[in-house]
């Protein structure tokens, strides 16, 4: 792969070990490595000269349903609860298959492209009329994004007394070997893999314990990360208290779901104790602010879980509760939501950008990624701050203040996705006609 070249960086935020920010800086890509970091850098590859652009890590998204793209902003579900709102959608969702499963995750890869994030992982849980795994898979290879798709599951319905209908369920024994399947199939454990795949029971409230457990052994034993919702609002702690008798902090705990290797979704309602156990456990959270405000769901204690120790990344949550795929948006609601609870000084533009970069690639175990150093995967965010949104800023904290949330340039692994504010892989005009026609036909 020729070597590229990004030259005269008004500011290059490298979120390196020491937060370096470079003025003036070039930054040389080689082999879908950073090489050099610099002045003065020269190339016989390409170039592109970046006066009045800020260059960032590229985002890391620790959750998403990128199916639900194509049930944004459905009326039924705009002004409701969790619960009630998944009630909503779930026979809605029932009706998709490889189709809408491969074109959903397109957009919704696209949408976060375009917003700066080149590594992001989805939480696919329903596989109806014969959708698979490998259908979000293509759209992930296909955008170019580095990917790190879960096999989700849910497999209590509601006969027995869970939430979702009895169609969307599967049996655990046929759960538990697709598992196997994918990991076998697409996980790639080395540095600068573009997939890897990780064990996603829903939540606790639509599988069983011994699913949950089971998928924390094959999980350790395959070497793969576990991931589900917890503790999302006041009513999942009501269930986790009154099926399971404890918190969900403990119910995870008991089940074998704390550790490095895991990381949970939401978490805003974890108290004291459940904090301290994912802060000595290295447990990572998945903090999704704009669908915890959509949805009601609360404020999660961003700033304690920092100050004590727990690794914390950034997802923007399925389309359909957030409803906005935009990772870098996603970091300034962040940002203002924990100054709504603690103060003006609670959280930084720059710890926002830190948390949506190298916080997320960390939560993810994914340390050759979300910081800009020599060795690292060259996973790179450009933003052209001479437009209208950032006109008259002093500082490169605006990328969170003020703007843009769009991308000029973005490389993967040294491959651009996207070139001048455009996807540059793969025709997005065609994708989006084809998304609305089967949005369209959804609604019929
Ligand atoms: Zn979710």
């Amino acid at each position: 792969m020729p070597e590229i070249l990004l030259r005269n960086a008004d500011a290059i935020l490298t979120m390196d070990d020491n937060r370096q920010e470079l003025a003036g800086a070039d930054l040389l890509i080689c082999d879908g490595q950073i090489a050099r970091i610099g002045q003065g850098l020269t190339t016989d590859g390409e170039v592109h000269d970046l006066g009045g652009c800020v260059v960032t890590p590229g985002l890391v998204n620790t959750h998403h349903h990128l199916y639900q793209t194509l049930t944004r902003a459905v009326p039924a579900g705009q002004d409701a609860l969790l619960f009630g709102w998944l009630q909503t959608l779930y026979p809605i969702w029932a009706r998709f298959g490889p189709d809408e499963m491969f074109t959903s995750a397109q957009i919704g890869l696209a949408e976060l492209a375009m917003s700066g994030c080149t590594l992001s992982s989805d939480h696919l849980y329903l596989y109806p009329n014969g959708s698979r795994l490998d259908d979000t898979i293509a759209a992930a290879a296909g955008v170019g994004l580095r990917f790190h798709p879960t096999r989700g599951a849910m497999s209590i319905g509601e006969s027995d007394g869970g939430l979702p209908p009895d169609t969307l369920v599967e049996a655990e024994a046929g759960i538990l070997n697709d598992m196997i399947r994918v990991v076998d199939a697409f996980h790639d454990p080395s540095e600068g893999s573009m997939c890897r795949v990780g064990l996603a029971p829903c939540s606790p409230f639509s599988v069983s314990r011994d699913l949950m457990r089971n998928a924390a052994l094959l999980a350790r034993d395959k070497g793969v990360m576990l991931h589900t919702h917890l503790a999302e609002n006041d009513e999942d702690i009501l269930y986790s208290e009154s099926q399971f008798g404890c918190r969900p902090g403990q119910y995870a705990e008991e089940l074998g779901w704390t550790g490095p290797d895991v990381w949970h979704a939401h978490c805003v309602k974890l108290d004291g104790a459940e904090i301290d156990l994912f802060s000595r456990s290295r447990t990572g959270v998945a903090h999704c602010p704009c669908s915890n405000c959509r949805l009601g769901s609360g404020i999660a204690p961003v700033r304690a879980m920092r100050d004590n120790g727990v690794r914390v990344g950034l997802g923007v949550d399925g389309s359909a509760s957030n409803d906005s795929g935009n990772l870098m948006a996603e970091a300034r609601q962040a940002m203002l939501l924990q100054r709504v609870a603690n103060g003006a000084d609670a959280m930084s533009a720059r710890e926002a950008l830190e948390i949506a970069t190298r916080g997320g690639a960390d939560v993810l175990n994914r340390p050759d990624c979300g910081r800009l150093m020599p060795g690292k995967r060259a996973d790179i965010a450009v933003w052209d701050t001479r437009g209208v949104e950032c006109a008259g800023s002093w500082d490169p904290a605006a990328l969170l203040l003020a703007g843009p949330v769009h991308v000029k340039h973005l490389f993967v692994e040294g491959r651009q996705v996207v070139r001048d504010g455009n996807i540059a892989t793969f025709d997005l005009p065609r994708a989006i006609e084809r998304q609305n026609r089967l949005a369209l036909a959804l609604q019929g």
